[in-house]
């Protein structure tokens, strides 16, 4: 089964990035083509039936399987990326963390408003990052389409968070 593949490929970091922290670090995934293929399949297949027109990927490990996917769907990637990152005309949205404020920004250009994007990143944790992608994405005129996961920290209940944005929420390992 994926998840049992996923989560035996994770490895845990004790406190990383700061101490009492235990971090899930995705990186031997990566050296698996055969589970990265597999990836891609469960995604496409819990995605079956919901319109996606582009999907956004969160930086950073956003980015790798989100470009991945939107290319195996034949549709647009788009990177959602932290401050001072992007070169052309953005748009930002600022929230809130656990200690101070953290930005991010997109590209003017991402998408046309009216568009059903799907937000994708690695890891759903307190679910804080991809409310402010959300509200961003709703900000430009987009629609946000769903959510898509690697893996998920269930304790933290961020699915909770984001279930009043969209009911697609796809995660392949808990
Ligand atoms: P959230 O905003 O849901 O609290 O945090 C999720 C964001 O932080 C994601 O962009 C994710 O990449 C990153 N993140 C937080 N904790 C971890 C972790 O333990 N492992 C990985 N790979 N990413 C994490």
């Amino acid at each position: 089964m994926i998840a049992e593949q996923i989560k035996k490929a994770i490895r845990d970091i004790p406190d990383f990035p700061k101490p009492g922290i235990v971090f899930k670090d995705i990186t031997p995934i990566l050296k698996e083509p055969a589970l990265c293929d597999n990836i891609i399949a469960a995604f496409v297949e819990q995605l079956k039936g919901t319109r996606i027109d582009v999907i956004a990927g969160i930086e950073s490990r956003g980015f790798l399987f989100g470009l991945t996917l939107a290319t195996k769907l034949g549709i647009p990637f788009v990177p959602i990326r932290k401050a001072g990152k992007l070169p052309y005309t953005i748009k930002r949205k600022a929230y809130k963390l656990e200690y101070g404020e953290a930005v991010i920004e997109c590209h003017t250009d991402a998408f046309e408003p009216g568009q059903h994007i799907l937000i994708h990143d690695d890891l759903l944790a307190t679910g804080g990052t991809v409310t402010a992608a959300s509200e961003l994405i709703q900000e430009m005129g987009g629609i946000v389409a769903g959510f898509s996961f690697v893996v998920e920290l269930g304790f933290l209940k961020g699915r909770e968070r984001i279930a009043p944005i969209s009911d697609t929420l796809v995660v392949l390992a808990e």
